[in-house]
């Protein structure tokens, strides 16, 4: 078995404490010990680590995947009309862009093929492609004729809620298909979505029953519940029949707030914000000018949730952070500037915005007794970074400062610690 000890490192261990002098015994997948100081635990018989001072902290999870999206930071795909071949080797390419990342952990927030998801998820559980842990997703379930996306006729596409009555029998049989083919989640778009309709997001797609028997038949057969709500009511509708994950709630209002405070123990809330910013900010270049952003709300979603995301977190709500990378303008790998913006426009303590990404992560990923944390037992899910992301939370989405990407044991990029002591040295 391969025993690592990585010394002369800074530990955030994913609590949100502030970062502490240590080192951290690896052997095979686990972590075995971790210690305060240097010097603490016996160098013999193993593989020793010299961080230079860097900064050794958990995988990071990205908790709203997309890797069927198409576009990583490396890799712009301005037409999304992929054939599921290509689809499935876009997704590939992305798993493993995610883990160059430091992210060790996916939680998808929903798959444009379903089987490919899965069968992805199969390959990197078995160690034949690189990528992240990952939860597989349902196809996005949407009500109405927005979800018609030609060439893509996995995609559902069901009678717009205007048109239809509210007997429930297909979203259940959606989610009894999905779990038949073996996701760990379904997710339903229960809000319109601006950026594509303008004014849907505040929308409500589905009928309070449809949603109420998808999540009575996904309970039965034991898995998650996501849910796309912006609108008002559809937060309220999610969180009376139970789901787990809230993405976006823009339009949350007291009540609705209330309500997912009364279920912060099981719920987690993500609201996505890099794909606002990258649409204010950063998508002229693809065709998105400053009028169609307005015109497709970014700018208010983007203030609402703004407001919305420190009370829930000043409440005790687990606000977490990526979701909706991989458009081209929002491409997979920048998935951590969701961090920034907790940081920088919303106020959130960095530390809490790194425990956001690790132990809140594990906990969402199921795993709370093994994984998100440096901790005596846990999954040898390790980044390194040169630097401290409590000072700077920007260095975890630089590929060049992560100096080291180790998931269940096994390197996914080996340490490069000399830069790191270069770096120190330089500085001192
Ligand atoms: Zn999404």
């Amino acid at each position: 078995m391969s025993r690592t000890l990585f010394t002369n490192i800074a530990i955030f261990d994913g609590t949100g404490s502030a970062l502490f002098d240590g080192e951290v015994l690896v052997e095979g997948n686990r972590i075995v010990k971790v210690a305060k100081g240097q010097g603490q635990i016996e160098k013999t018989g193993v593989e020793v680590v010299d961080g230079g001072g860097a900064t050794l902290m958990p995988g990071l999870v990205e908790s709203h995947g997309h890797l069927q999206f198409g576009s990583s930071v490396d890799r712009i795909e301005r037409n999304r009309d992929f054939s599921s071949e290509k689809l499935q080797m876009v997704a590939i390419h992305a798993a493993r862009v995610l883990m160059d990342y430091g992210m060790t952990s996916c939680f998808s927030g929903g798959a444009r093929n379903t089987p490919a998801e899965i069968a992805l998820k199969a390959e990197i559980e078995n160690g034949w492609l690189p990528g992240p842990r990952l939860k597989a997703c349902s196809f996005e379930m949407i009500a109405g004729e927005q979800a018609h996306e030609p060439g893509q006729p996995r995609r559902r596409n069901y009678r717009g809620i205007e048109n239809r009555g509210p007997e429930d029998s297909k979203c259940r049989e959606f989610v009894k298909e999905m779990a038949d083919l073996g996701v760990d989640s379904v997710k339903f778009l229960i809000s319109g979505e601006s950026a594509n309709t303008p004014g849907a997001s505040r929308q409500v797609q589905f009928y309070e029953s449809e949603i109420q028997a998808a999540a009575d038949e996904a309970r039965k057969h034991n898995i998650k519940l996501v849910a796309h709500c912006h609108a008002a009511e559809s937060v309220k509708i999610a969180c009376r029949a139970g789901f787990d994950v809230l993405y976006h709630c823009t339009w949350a209002d007291e009540e609705g707030m209330d309500m997912i405070v009364a279920q912060k123990d099981r719920v987690f809330v993500g609201p996505a914000p890099g794909i606002n910013w990258a649409n204010m900010y950063e998508a002229a270049e693809f065709g998105v000018t400053r009028e169609s952003a307005e015109k497709r709300e970014q700018f208010l979603t983007f203030d609402l949730v703004s407001k919305r995301m420190p009370e829930l977190l000043a409440r005790g709500v687990r606000v977490v952070p990526g979701g909706d990378y991989g458009f081209p303008m929002n491409p997979n790998g920048r998935n951590m500037r969701d961090l920034d913006i907790f940081v920088s426009q919303w106020g959130f303590d960095p530390k809490i915005a790194l425990k956001s990404a690790t132990q809140w992560g594990g906990e969402l990923m199921d795993m709370a007794d093994e994984l998100g944390l440096v901790k005596e037992g846990y999954l040898a899910d390790l980044i390194m970074l040169d630097g401290d992301p409590v000072k700077n939370i920007k260095i975890v989405q630089d590929k060049d400062k992560i100096l080291m990407v180790m998931k269940d044991g096994k390197y996914h990029k080996a340490p490069n610690v000399a830069a790191s002591r270069e770096h120190r040295i330089a500085a001192e």
